[in-house]
Parts: C-alpha cells; structure tokens; sequence
C-alpha cells in the first residue's frame, strides 16, 4: 500500500501532459511530494533528470492550471471525482494496489486485475453482472468479494451505463456505515470491475421470497431491518445523497440480521434550497415505488426516499409482494392522488407499522417524517417480544408451547381480564402467525420501553380493514384507500401477475394498455405508442416523451432484468429542459432545446453548455456535434491526436465506451 501522502495528484498531472515518464524520478529524485515542493525545484534539476525545457514549460503551465483548480477534463476523472485510469500504466513498483481515497477511515483501492478471482455468478442487475469472488491483498491474504462487473455486450456497454456504473463507483467510494454496503475498490481493467463486500445472503427480496422450506423471516427481525434501513438512510440524507431506488431487492443480507444499502445506480446528490434532484429527462426509475411527486415532476428528495420506505416496509411484511401488481404504471399515479389509495396493509403488519408506512405515504413531501424521525417512530412502533406460558391447541388459535418465543403483532396491555383479551402475534418457533388468548404469552416488563411493551393495541391505522386469525396462510392483498374527499371509498381486488419486472418501470413505457391488466415485460411496452389527452388521466410527467411515435427498442442490447434501456435519442425527445438555459436567441427555441438535451443524452459526461457549443459549431447538426463532443472525450482521455480519435470512434460505430476501452487497453 502507498503512504499516505501518495502522490498520486502527481502521477496523474504528469499522464496530463504526457510527462508520466518523469514520475518516479521527480518523486524520488526530487523528493517531490506535494505541489507546493516545485516551488524549491529549479530548472537545473529538472534537466539533470532529463527533462527538456519545452517539457518543463508544459510541466510549469499543468501546475499553474492545477493550483487554480482547474482539473483535468478527462470524464472518467470527472465522474469519480479525482482519479483516472492512468493508473494501471504505471503501477508503483513494489506495491499492487493504490489508494484512491481514505474517507472516514474507508479504504478505497485501485484493485489489479490479477490480485481478484470471480467464481459463480450471484446476480446481475442493469449494467453489471455480480460474481462471487477472492481478493488477495498485497500481504498474501484473501478475502471474500462480490464483483460487479460492467456489462459489455456486442457493442459495448452504453455511456449511459458507464456513467451510472462509475457514479456508483464515486458515490459508494465516500461512504461508510454499518449497514451501507461498503466498496472495496474499482478494478480498471476490461470489463471495469467494482470490488465491493460480499453479502453472502443475498438480497432480502430473493429471501422474502424464497420457497419451501426456507422458512419465512420472524416479524421480529424485520422491524431490526427496517430500524437498521431507516439509519442508514438518514446517513445518506445527511451526506445529501438521495438514493431513488430503495426496495428489497437492493438490500442486501450482510448476515442473517444484517441489511446492507446497495446498488447506488440511481444516487443523486441533492441540491439548492429546496433539496432536490429534478430529472433533466427521461431515464428507468422504479414507477411503484416512487412518490407522486417523482412520477409526476421527476422530483427526487429525502422526502421521496421516505416514500420509498413505506413501499419497502410494505414489500418485507407482503413477503416481497410486488406493489401494486397488475396495475399498469400509468394508473399508479392516478390510484395515489385522484383516488388516494394506498398499498394495503398487509396481514402481517401491525397496525402501529402500517399507520407509520401511510405517514411516509403523506401527499405532500414536508408532512412526511424524516429518515431521524422514522428510527425514533419505529422505535414506539416495535412489536413485543413475550414467551409462552402455557400449550395453546385451541381451534383457531395460534398453537404454543411453553417456552416459545412469540412476537405480538397486535396486543395491549390488559384492560380485561387476560383470559378473555385475544392477541395475535407470531410464534418464534413455527414462524406461525394467528390469535391466541394473551393469558398465554408474558411479557418481560409491561410498564418499559415499546421495545419490550406491546404499544399499539389501541385504534387500528386509518384505513385498516385487516383482522381475523392467519395461522400461516397470508390473506390475499386487496386495494386499500384511503378516505375520498366524496367519501367515496373503492376497493380494486389487486392481481399478482407473473413475470412482470419487478423493479424500474421506464418513464418511456407508460402507455395505456391496448389490452387490459397487467404489466408487460419492458421490452414490449416499448414498443407501445403513447397516445396523448387520455381521458380521466393526470397530465402527463413532464419528462415522459410526449411523442406519439412508437418508441423502438435499442436494437443490440442485451435485455436488462432491472432497468430498462435508456432513452433513445433516435427516437424520443424528453420534453424537460434545463432551469440554467438562458432565453434569447436560439435558446428559447424548443426545438433547440430539444437538440441540446439530444445531444446531452447521448454524449456521457459534457455539460448543457458544451451541448450548446458543440451546435453551435456545426450550425445545429446533431449527430455531428455528438460526434465532435466524443472525439473529444476521446482526446481528454488519452494521449491520441484528435484524428487518431476520430478513426478510433469510427471503427468502434461511435460507442465512445468501446472505443476507450480499446484506448486504455493500448495504453
Ligand atoms: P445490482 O446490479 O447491484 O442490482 O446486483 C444484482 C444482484 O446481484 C443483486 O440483486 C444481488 O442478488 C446480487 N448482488 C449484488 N451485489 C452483491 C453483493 N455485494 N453481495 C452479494 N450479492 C450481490
């Protein structure tokens, strides 16, 4: 490992210019180890390491831009924040690996390809297959990983996809907490490689879900999850990070009582005053687990992950339902707010639990609790642990035996006589869940913390509709709303297809169904036509396509189980346009707009800005400024002459992903 002071800041200043040939002499030779130490380097010095002067002019002029910040516009740099994939063309002699960053005690490494093994696959999501895998550290020992490798299909991987892949990388590598999964390193090697901890009991959706004779999870330890989720979210909240895409299937079991955050695809940082990430366009976003305000405005928040919560919640105690099955995306919005529905509560959820989960289902985004909030909330919420004290084989109730640990889903303390009060809760030993009469279960200390006191016998949630005995058998899910401004109340039995995708629902897809109910596997509602002013429909999401056209798929890629293929700038135009656009001239003209975000969409990494420039440039020409925009990502990013790059690109069809990859790999 390097020392701390790795001058890696040096390494890449050098690889800049082209100099990186000089770095291990003006490291060792000059003992140059920090910027401020060429103030004592003289000329002199750098001809005696060989260095001439119109090198040591381009030298003096890198410094001078690095000292006023300027940084490096290679994108790989831009999106993690500081690092580029110089690294691996000149590797410090004696060490394998190279720390990038050390926050908060987090070690985050550059990773050799050699020092991991990949062995069987865990799973793969939009842009990664994860492996298993072994990674050895430089002192011979071997620890566990998974490795999530960057997809790479016949074309290579979309930029899009690169871009989300590496901002996992970049957000991941700046946190740290007990229960967000942590990174261990990026492998820059072909395909890219995240090395993060292995969670080798994989996603928690995969284990609510599992069959006979896996048993089912005790309610007890999901209320340890969702204390264990609730504070791990309020930690990216406080590094104002919002992660859009909270649902059981990105939480994973670190071990049998412990969730881990993941796949961080989706984060956003946070911003300006009102502390939200406003979608610039259309992009996958999970559409059941979304707040209103995300579907409606493509508003991201903490407020909106707060929602997401209750839907997570609603997941665990469903045992991993899909929310609102059978019902097509484009309704959902409307279900929320024109007819206030609300996921049901599920059998299995206590009424305190399911009441919490309509708080984080609050219309506007300010009434709902905040993720600190919750833990405390939660807290008040958590359900009793008692034991049994006598055998119960009555008909009907729950069956006990002495000793047995039960958890009480619903219960109070004893306003009649114990013999005649009924609880329900769920036997810790059969994992059954039913009523039995609560003189048969004690309590550790009735007058203590809601930890150890049923809290929650009194009014059942709003809404709630769901009594009666389960011993084991789960009651089928139906709609529950919530009141109507008319009094109205509707009641939609709830279908549980198969097949459907269970996680991202594109923006794009979110036509009505010429056919009705269910969902449909995302590459067929692509192909949909979105016809506009349905009736009865809320206006559409400003960053839905308006076009009437068919959308196509993207032809060569391979299906995504998790998110959909992203936007295709051939054929969609989102209609949202960016707040910093000045008006005037041919910015105020929609239609350049509409070339401006075409272009952003389709080149990773450039600004709205250097849209603009590059349109200028070739009179409004799309596919020639998207082309002039990746021939210089191309440049920045190696040491190859701008034509050099563009018969690179041309080779490689334009995909700017393989064609770097084809660049490091010569490099
Ligand atoms: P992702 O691309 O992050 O959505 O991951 C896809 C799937 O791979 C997940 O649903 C998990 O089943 C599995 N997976 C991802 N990361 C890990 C990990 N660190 N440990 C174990 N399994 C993982």
């Amino acid at each position: 490992m390097l020392p701390e002071a790795s001058p890696l800041w040096l390494l890449r200043l050098l690889r800049d210019i082209q100099l990186a040939q000089f770095y291990r002499p003006i490291l060792e030779e000059l003992n140059v180890t920090r910027p401020e130490h060429f103030d004592f380097v003289r000329p002199e010095d750098l001809d005696n390491i060989g260095m001439g002067r119109p090198a040591q002019r381009r030298l003096a002029e890198a410094l001078k831009r690095y000292r006023s910040g300027v940084k490096s516009k290679n994108w790989v740099y831009k999106i993690l924040g500081g690092f580029a994939p110089e690294q691996k063309e000149i590797a410090p002699r004696s060490e394998s690996l190279l720390c990038l960053h050390e926050p908060e005690g987090g070690l985050k490494c550059l990773i050799p390809e050699g020092a991991v093994c990949r062995g069987e696959l865990l799973g793969s999501g939009c842009f990664g297959v994860v492996h298993r895998g072994l990674w050895t550290l430089p002192s011979g020992q071997s620890i566990p990983v998974a490795v999530k490798s960057l997809r790479v299909g016949p074309e290579g991987p979309m930029g899009t996809e690169l871009g989300d892949f590496l901002r996992e990388v970049s957000v991941m590598m700046k946190l740290e907490h007990p229960h967000v999964l942590r990174l261990h390193g990026l492998v820059l090697g072909q395909p890219l490689q995240m090395v993060m901890e292995l969670a080798p009991l994989g996603s928690l959706h995969a284990r609510l879900t599992a069959p006979a004779p896996t048993p089912p999870l005790p309610l007890a330890l999901l209320c340890l999850f969702l204390r264990q989720l609730a504070g791990a979210m309020a930690y990216l909240g406080s590094r104002g990070l919002v992660h859009r895409d909270l649902a059981t299937r990105n939480l994973l079991l670190a071990s049998a009582r412990t969730i881990k955050v993941a796949d961080f695809g989706l984060v956003r940082p946070l911003g300006g005053a009102r502390g939200r990430y406003v979608m610039g366009g259309p992009r996958p976003i999970p559409y059941a687990w979304c707040a209103p305000e995300s579907l409606r405005q493509g508003a991201f928040s903490s407020a909106s992950d707060v929602w997401m919560f209750g839907v997570t919640l609603w997941e665990m105690f469903s045992g991993g339902e899909e929310p609102w099955a059978g019902v097509p995306p484009y309704l959902i919005l409307q279900r929320l707010e024109k007819d206030r529905a609300r996921l049901p509560r599920p059998p299995l959820c206590s009424r305190a639990l399911y009441s919490l989960a309509l708080r984080c289902w609050a219309p506007h985004p300010a009434d709902r609790p905040s993720f600190s909030n919750l833990e405390g909330l939660l807290q008040e919420a958590w359900l009793s642990e008692g034991r049994c004290v006598r055998e119960v084989t009555e008909p009907g109730a729950l069956r006990m035996e002495p000793g047995d640990p039960i958890t009480i889903i619903e219960g109070s303390s004893y306003s009649h006589s114990p013999d005649t009060t009924t609880w329900k809760g769920q036997n810790g030993r059969t994992f059954k869940v039913g009523n039995f009469p609560a003189s048969a279960v004690t309590l550790p200390d009735l007058g203590a913390s809601p930890a150890t006191c049923p809290a929650h016998g009194g009014s059942p949630a709003r809404g709630d509709r769901f009594r009666g005995s389960i011993d084991g058998d789960r009651e089928k899910t139906k709609f529950q709303d919530l009141p109507l401004a008319r009094g109205q109340r509707r009641q939609v039995p709830l279908q549980r297809t198969k097949g459907i995708s269970k996680s991202l629902e594109s923006v794009l897809s979110l036509g009505p169904r010429p056919t009705g109910g269910g969902s449909s596997p995302p590459e067929l509602r692509h192909t949909r036509a979105m016809p506009q002013g349905l009736p009865d429909l809320p206006p559409r999401p400003p960053f839905i396509s308006s076009s009437s056209q068919p959308i196509q798929p993207h032809k060569a890629r391979p299906p995504c189980p998790k998110r959909e293929p992203l936007h295709n700038h051939r054929t969609g135009v989102p209609g949202a346009s960016k707040a910093t656009v000045p008006s005037g001239g041919p910015l105020s003209d929609p239609e350049w707009q509409r070339k401006i975000i075409e272009v952003e969409l389709s080149v990773h990494g450039v600004t709205h800005q250097e849209c603009q420039v590059a349109l200028r440039t070739t009179g409004g020409d799309v596919a020639s400024a998207i082309r002039n925009l990746k021939v210089d990502q191309l440049f920045h990013l190696s040491n190859r002459s701008r034509a050099d790059c563009r018969r690179i690109l041309e080779y490689h069809q334009w995909d700017l992903s393989a064609a770097s990859r084809y660049i490091l790999a010569r490099s």
